[in-house]
Parts: C-alpha cells; sequence; structure tokens
C-alpha cells in the first residue's frame, strides 16, 4: 500500500529498517526529552464496508519503535543528501496545504 511521506516514517525507517511495508499508525511522546514511541506493523486493504481499501492493522503483528528529535535530524539529513529534495515538505514543495517555507516552495533542499 502507498502512503504518503512522513517525518515519523523516514526516522523510523532510517533508524529501524523495519520490514518492507510496514508503516506507522500510532505516535505517543514518552518522557519529557523528545523521545517518541511510534507503533506500526504491515498493514492491509479493508475488504469490505465503506471504508474498504484503506488500511488496517488488525490482525498484524504490531512494532514499537523508539525515535529521538536527534534520530529525526539525522534521517532528515541523509534524506535531503539521498534526494536533493527538502525534508520538510518532501519535495512537494507544499507543507500543511500551504507553500512550504523551509525550501521557499521550491521543493529541493537548501542550497549550504
Ligand atoms: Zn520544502
Amino acid at each position: 500500500m502507498e502512503f504518503p511521506l512522513d517525518w515519523i516514517q523516514l526516522t523510523v525507517e532510517f533508524k529501524h529498517k523495519p520490514p518492507a511495508g510496514w508503516r506507522w499508525f500510532k505516535s505517543e511522546v514518552i518522557g519529557n526529552r523528545g523521545h517518541y514511541l511510534i507503533t506500526g506493523g504491515v498493514p492491509r486493504p479493508r475488504k469490505s464496508g465503506k471504508n474498504k481499501g484503506a488500511p488496517t492493522w488488525r490482525d498484524a503483528k504490531l512494532d514499537d519503535y523508539v525515535i529521538t528529535h536527534g534520530d529525526i535530524k539525522d534521517a532528515e539529513a541523509d534524506y535531503e543528501k539521498r534526494t536533493g529534495n527538502c525534508a520538510k515538505c518532501f519535495g512537494t514543495a507544499k507543507f500543511c496545504n500551504k507553500d512550504c517555507q523551509t525550501c521557499l516552495a521550491t521543493g529541493k533542499r537548501a542550497q549550504v
């Protein structure tokens, strides 16, 4: 299943190398020092009902991963190096439906 990239997914993939198709569905702040507990698994599409085709994690094997602010920074830097895209908007030039201020709506990583 395809999901838009976000910072949680990016960081878990970078830090923990989860199985193919793994996707987070729950995040929780733990402690007070910038740690996040991320829960996910490999989803499957619902077979029926009004949300048919939407992902469900029912019966999936779930994994918890902990990521930190430092991990997020590392993952974003790695992403920008690999792709040349802005890690705030993931190259879409939009952030929260507005022009991305980090890359000034170019979608490219900042030139340093
Ligand atoms: Zn951007």
